[in-house]
């Protein structure tokens, strides 16, 4: 629920917007005993916080109907849950459940391609690209080290590519134009 509360939210907004609906009802259960106008209340000022509070009740419904109340572990059963794409169903079976996956967002998509490791178009076509291509072992700390390096050197616009630490192994496919 808090990686669909974070989608086009800043983490500093997700996070205290979790705990705040999580101290009213922590189970899907409990969630549906709340409003969705008191969802909206405890998620605010998260993005389509509106939209969200009943994606929210919905999914509390579809988990408690179809899953026992408990969260599919699988990739597959992840995405049958509405509001649910590649990156939140990777990141919930990486980090809630310690399973193998490959959370790619923005940075994870942008960075693979500019070091020249993959040549993708879209997040999923490179999520499938790295499953290919890189060890096992890197999968899970992936997305945190190129989430961070993204933010303060790899930079959407304008990369920091005079300091970037692996400028030498870098094809810097597509950079136009850098620092
Ligand atoms: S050299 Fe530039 S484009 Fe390549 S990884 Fe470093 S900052 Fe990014």
């Amino acid at each position: 629920m808090a990686c669909l509360l974070s989608l086009r939210t800043q983490d500093t907004t997700t996070g205290p917007a979790a705990a705040r609906l999580f101290a009213l009802a922590d189970t899907p259960h409990a969630m549906l005993k709340l409003s969705a106008r008191t969802i909206e209340r405890a998620i605010y000022p998260v993005g389509f916080y509106r939209t969200k509070a009943r994606v929210l009740l919905g999914l509390s419904r579809d988990l408690l109907d179809r899953f026992g109340g408990g969260v599919p572990d699988d990739i597959d059963g992840l995405l049958t849950l509405k509001g649910v794409g590649r990156k939140t169903a990777n990141l919930v079976v990486t980090l809630g459940f310690d399973k193998p996956g490959i959370c790619v967002d923005t940075h994870v998509h942008r960075i693979s391609n500019r070091l020249g490791y993959v040549r993708t178009r879209t997040p999923d076509e490179t999520e499938m690209a790295l499953r290919a291509k890189l060890p096992a072992r890197y999968w899970i700390g992936y997305n945190d080290l190129l989430v961070t390096f993204g933010q303060n050197v790899c930079a959407p616009v304008s990369p920091k590519c005079s300091v970037c630490p692996v400028a030498r192994l870098c094809r810097r496919v597509g950079v136009r134009t850098s620092r």
